[in-house]
């Protein structure tokens, strides 16, 4: 029965307009076609909705959020999903907190769930929207994540995952591609249906080893007599996106009842941006009617998105940097596709995505780049304003912030607009990227726990617990194994 308040979804790819639910939408992550599921009209959020929630918890927000765009789950299911996500023994008195300094910049701390980086807000719920897919889409066996990783996504979705019903994750990671601190996370997470697996080798030979068992149809076979079918977590799935959404609502909300703004007032954002997700969603929720002035795209030195929002065109022919801030060192922005789908069509969209396959470029005229700049303005900073403003904003505010936050920081004191307020996505705590940050305050040379240590001595901010903890948490997983193996450790 087609519901008109429904929201259904369509590839950007799509040829033929097929609609998808969203209960679909999770289930698959990715359309047929390549392309991303996105919907087909974004729901509108109402002065008088906005009124509605400034004294609901997060949790309730996050419900009343992800019911506009998840419409074949029920708004008790939602409740109870995101009571458990958003709980306080995951992320705390309140998960996305607002911390003003100097008056009209206001910091959104998302990193205060159970890795200490915002990969959380999504990660936490995400597997629980998950699971319910699976009923509502009829499917009789239960899901298999397989996750290759570099480090920190891994470990936000095992915690994520673990102990969720009818779902299972294995995650395999590069053995000497991550830091001893990053595998001490992955090796002692909990949890009967988490398994972590080493492998020697470089991240490449991980993903490809993954990539192999995604594609291998006998596995899939094997697999499905078992009971199972693959699917991954990653960050294009919109299971991920949707809860990105609820927290800039969640914050105008907060800013409103600490009467920073007035209702109606215009807010800007900036975030720090590697794969287009996170900004995606703060676009989203200004299209919803939620009042924001201007979107800042904050790049650190591989600033191909600066680049393209000036010149329209997107190049990755370029040299990659690794950088302090290294979740966004990216040099393929997966989620940008949303954005030209929204102001491109699906035609040109399948026109972009081929020339970027196959010439590595693609090119935006100039009348869709008037519409992407009437919302978007860019910007990077490079390795050495970042650690100058992580100095400075210490100095000045008596606030740390990590090498990301900072990228967006130098970002957004370019744009900051008179009285106007400017929202900054925090995405990871600076505990988190410890050593980085030490040799930004003038101490180099540490590294592992004893980096956290000498930070807190030096700064005295509070450690997050989840980090601290993994120093006296047992190992469970201690497998090394050849890339060659890996598809019959996951078939077994
Ligand atoms: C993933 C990540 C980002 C980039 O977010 P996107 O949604 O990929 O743009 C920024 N900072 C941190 C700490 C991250 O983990």
């Amino acid at each position: 029965m087609i519901n008109n308040e429904n929201i259904y979804y369509i590839s950007t790819r799509s040829k033929d307009g097929k609609k998808y639910t969203s209960a679909e939408v999770i289930k698959n992550g990715l359309a047929d076609d390549g392309g991303l599921f996105v919907p087909e009209h974004i729901p509108t959020i109402t002065y008088e909705d906005i009124d509605a929630m400034r004294s609901m918890t997060y949790a309730e927000r996050a419900a009343r959020v992800l019911g506009m765009f998840l419409t074949d789950y029920d708004s008790d299911e939602l409740l109870c999903a995101a009571n458990s996500a958003y709980s306080a023994e995951h992320f705390g008195e309140h998960p996305a907190p607002l911390c003003m300094l100097c008056g009209n910049v206001g910091v959104l701390e998302l990193w205060h769930g159970p890795t200490a980086a915002f990969k959380d807000m999504a990660l936490q719920i995400m597997p629980r929207l998950l699971s319910l897919s699976l009923g509502k889409t009829d499917e009789k066996r239960d899901a298999l994540i397989l996750v290759a990783t570099s480090g920190d996504t891994g470990k936000a979705a095992l915690e994520g995952f673990s102990g969720v019903d009818r779902t299972k994750i294995h995650v395999f990671y590069p053995s000497d591609g991550v830091s001893d601190m990053q595998k001490r996370q992955m090796a002692t997470t909990v949890g009967d249906n988490v398994r972590v697996t080493a492998v020697r080798g470089n991240f490449d030979d991980c993903q490809s080893g993954v990539k192999k068992i995604f594609s291998d149809t006998d596995a899939a076979k094997q697999l499905s007599q078992k009971g199972v079918f693959l699917s991954s977590a990653n960050s294009i799935n919109f299971g991920r996106l949707a809860p990105q959404i609820v927290y800039y609502i969640s914050a105008y909300c907060d800013l409103l009842e600490g009467g920073m703004i007035q209702r109606g007032d215009k807010i800007d954002i900036t975030v720090p941006t590697g794969n287009f997700g996170n900004i995606f969603a703060a676009f989203i929720a200004k299209k919803m009617g939620l009042p924001v002035g201007r979107l800042v795209c904050a790049s650190n030195k591989n600033h191909i998105l600066t680049d393209f929002m000036e010149t329209g065109v997107y190049d990755r022919n370029r040299e990659f940097y690794a950088t302090t801030s290294p979740s966004m060192d990216i040099l393929i922005s997966s989620n940008l596709e949303r954005l030209l789908y929204f102001v491109a069509g699906t035609e040109k969209t399948r026109e972009y995505m081929h020339s970027l396959a196959t010439c590595g470029r693609f090119e935006v005229d100039e009348t869709i780049m008037q519409k992407i700049r009437s919302d978007f303005v860019a910007a990077y900073a490079d390795e050495e304003q970042c650690v100058s403003v992580i100095a400075d904003i210490f100095d000045q505010f008596n606030y740390l912030c990590d090498t990301h936050t900072a990228v967006a920081m130098h970002c957004a004191n370019k744009y900051k607009n008179g009285n106007t307020v400017m929202l900054v996505a925090s995405t990871a705590s600076p505990y988190k990227f410890a050593p980085a940050v030490l040799s930004a305050l003038g101490s180099n040379g540490f590294d592992g726990y004893e980096a956290l240590v000498k930070l807190h001595e030096l700064t005295g901010a509070e450690i997050p617990s989840c980090l601290c903890d993994v120093m006296s948490k047992q190992i469970r997983f201690k497998d090394v194994i050849d890339p060659s193996e890996m598809q019959a450790t996951v078939i077994g």
